[in-house]
C-alpha cells in the first residue's frame, strides 16, 4: 500500500505530531511499515492508506494526551480496536495517526451484586466473558468475532443474541470519551436506568470514532442461562421466515434465531456430511430456561413449524448443542474455503419483521444472476439478515451492484443498509436516502460541533457531497444499462 503525496506543509504537521507523541509514548508509538500495515485494514474488502504512525496509549490520560497533541496540529486519528469491523471503519483514508486501545485492557470493576462491569475499551468480549466465570453473570453480546468493547460500542454491535439481550445500545450504562479537543468526558452512571439530561452514551454509539475516543465501557451484565437448541428444516425460504413471525407473536421468548438458507446447508453438508441435514433452508433455534420449563412450550413450537411446512427436532444434551451452533458459526468460512482465491463481502441489513420474507425472496431472486455465489443467512428475529458473497479478483463491479440492490431494498422496506456492521466506508451512500436529507444536516451539524477541525476518523459515516448509490454511478458511467 503507497502513501499517496502529502503536501509540504501536511507533511510537517503529521511529522512534527508523531515526534511530540514519541516524546510522551517512546517505544508504544510504531512508525515501522509492518505495524502500520495491521492498522491500515480491517475484515472488510476496503483498501485504505497506511497510518503515519500507531500509537498504544495504556490509560484514558494518555489517549487525551494524544489527541491533544493531534487538534494541535490537525492531524486525523482513527481509532482502531481488534480491526474485526466489516464496513472499513478503523481503516485510515488519509494522512495520520492510528490509536490502537489493546492497551487499555484493564477490567476496572466487577460488580455482581448490581450486575454491572466496567472495563477498558480495548478489554475482548471473551476475555470479559472469561473474568466472568465465577460470577455466574455474562455479557451477551456477541458479534461473532474476539472484538473489542470499545470497537463494539463504536459500531453499535450485537449478533446472535440480540433478539433475547439487545444490542450494545442497550447493554452499555456509561462511557469515558476522549472529545476532539482531548477532554474527558464522562457518560451516563451505574444506575440501570435514567431519564437525566441528553443521551449522550447513546451519542457516541455507533459513531464509529467520529465523534470521540472511547477510553472506558459501563455494562450491563446478565444471568447466564441455562439453554435448549432446537432445529427446523422447511420447503421453503419464506416459510421459515413466517415461521419466526409467528412464534415471536406467540410471545415465545427466543434466545436465539438463526437462518440459513439452503445454499448454506449444502455447504455444510459438504464439509459435515454426518450432519446429514437435507438441502433446504433451516431455523437453528435457542431457547432460555430449564429444560423443564421450555418442554411445555415444544408443542407450541412444534406446531408453528409444522404450520409453515417445516419439521422441528431437538439438539439433546450439551455436545449436541455446541455441535449445532459450531455449523453456525463455521458454515460461512467453509463457503469461502470452497472457492479458490475467494474473499467474503457480506452485507447486513435489518427490515421490519413483516417484510423479512418479501425481501429475502427477493434477494435470492436477485442474486441467482451474481457470478459470485452468494449465502444468506441471518439474525432473522430482529428482521437483520446478512447476505455474503464469495467473490474473486474482477468481480467486484458485478457483487456491488448486488449487494447495492438489496441495500435499496432494505431502504424501500422502510429498513436500514446496516444492522449492526456499521456505515464506515461502504455504506455512507445510502446514507441520506436512509435517513432523509435533513437528519443527515443534523448529523453534520453534530460532527461540525463536537469535531470542527474533523480530525477523529475523517471520511467515516458521513457522506461526502457527490457520493450516491453505487448502481446510480454505475449506470452514469455505462458500466450497467
Ligand atoms: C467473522 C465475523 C463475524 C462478525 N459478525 C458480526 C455480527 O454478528 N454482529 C456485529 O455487530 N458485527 C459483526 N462483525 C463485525 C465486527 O466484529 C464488529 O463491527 C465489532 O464491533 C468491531 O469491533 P473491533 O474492536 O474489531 O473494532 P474495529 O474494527 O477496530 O473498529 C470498528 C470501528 O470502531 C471504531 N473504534 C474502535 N475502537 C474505538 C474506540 N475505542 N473509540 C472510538 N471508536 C472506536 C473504529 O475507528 C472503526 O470505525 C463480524 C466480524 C467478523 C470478522
Amino acid at each position: 500500500m503507497k502513501h499517496a503525496q502529502l503536501s509540504a506543509a501536511d507533511a510537517h504537521r503529521v511529522y512534527t505530531a508523531i515526534a511530540e507523541l514519541r516524546a510522551i509514548l517512546g517505544a508504544r508509538l510504531s512508525t515501522g511499515e509492518s505495524v502500520r500495515g495491521l492498522h491500515a485494514r480491517d475484515n472488510s474488502h476496503h483498501a485504505g492508506r497506511l497510518p503515519d504512525a500507531v500509537a498504544f496509549p495504556e490509560t484514558t490520560e494518555e489517549v487525551a494526551e494524544i489527541v491533544r497533541v493531534a487538534a494541535r496540529h490537525r492531524v486525523a486519528i482513527v481509532a482502531f480496536g481488534a480491526g474485526s469491523g466489516l464496513e472499513g471503519g478503523a481503516v485510515p483514508v488519509g494522512a495520520g495517526i492510528s490509536i490502537d486501545t489493546s492497551g487499555l485492557n484493564r477490567i476496572h470493576d466487577i460488580g455482581a451484586g448490581d450486575m454491572i462491569a466496567r472495563v477498558g475499551a480495548g478489554v475482548r468480549r471473551l476475555a470479559l466473558n472469561a473474568a466472568l466465570k465465577e460470577t455466574g453473570l455474562f455479557f451477551p453480546v456477541d458479534p461473532g468475532a474476539d472484538a473489542s468493547l470499545g470497537g463494539m460500542a463504536a459500531t453499535g454491535a450485537s449478533g446472535t443474541n440480540a433478539v433475547r439481550f439487545g444490542t450494545m445500545r442497550e447493554n452499555v450504562l456509561g462511557l469515558t470519551v476522549v472529545t476532539a479537543d482531548g477532554k474527558i468526558v464522562r457518560t451516563g452512571s451505574l444506575a440501570r436506568k435514567s431519564s437525566s439530561g441528553y443521551d449522550l452514551t447513546r451519542l457516541f454509539i455507533g459513531s464509529e470514532g467520529t465523534l470521540g475516543i472511547i477510553t472506558a465501557v459501563t455494562l450491563r451484565l446478565h444471568p447466564l442461562p441455562d439453554t435448549v437448541s432446537a432445529y427446523a428444516q422447511f420447503e421453503t425460504l419464506a416459510g421459515a421466515v413466517e415461521a419466526v413471525v409467528d412464534i415471536k407473536r406467540a410471545g415465545i421468548a427466543l434466545g436465539k434465531v438463526e437462518l440459513l438458507d439452503a445454499a448454506t446447508i449444502d455447504v455444510i453438508n459438504r464439509h459435515s456430511p454426518e450432519s446429514g441435514l437435507r438441502s433446504a433452508p433451516m431455523l437453528f433455534f435457542e431457547f432460555h430456561g430449564r429444560e423443564e420449563d421450555i418442554r411445555p412450550v415444544a408443542d407450541l413450537i412444534g406446531e408453528v413449524v409444522t404450520a409453515h411446512r417445516g419439521v422441528l427436532s431437538w439438539a439433546e444434551g450439551h455436545a449436541a448443542q455446541q455441535a449445532l451452533w459450531n455449523l453456525r458459526r463455521d458454515a460461512l468460512g467453509w463457503a469461502k474455503a470452497d472457492r479458490a482465491g475467494a474473499r467474503a463481502w457480506p452485507t447486513d441489513v435489518c427490515v421490519p419483521v413483516s417484510a423479512l420474507a418479501g425481501v429475502i425472496l427477493a434477494t435470492r431472486e436477485d442474486i441467482a444472476a451474481s457470478p459470485a455465489p452468494a449465502y444468506i443467512v441471518g439474525h432473522v428475529g430482529d428482521g437483520n439478515f446478512h447476505c455474503v458473497f464469495m467473490l474473486r479478483d474482477g468481480e467486484e463491479d458485478a457483487v456491488h451492484v448486488f449487494a447495492d440492490r438489496i441495500a435499496l431494498r432494505a431502504i424501500e422496506a422502510g429498513g436500514t443498509v446496516s444492522g449492526e456492521h456499521g456505515i464506515g466506508l461502504g455504506k455512507r451512500s445510502y446514507l441520506e436516502r436512509e435517513h432523509g436529507t435533513e437528519a443527515v444536516a443534523l448529523m453534520r451539524a453534530l460532527k461540525a460541533t463536537l469535531d470542527p477541525d474533523n480530525i477523529l476518523n475523517p471520511g467515516k459515516v458521513l457522506p461526502d457531497a457527490d457520493t450516491q448509490p453505487y448502481s446510480i454511478h454505475a449506470i452514469q458511467l455505462g458500466h450497467i444499462a
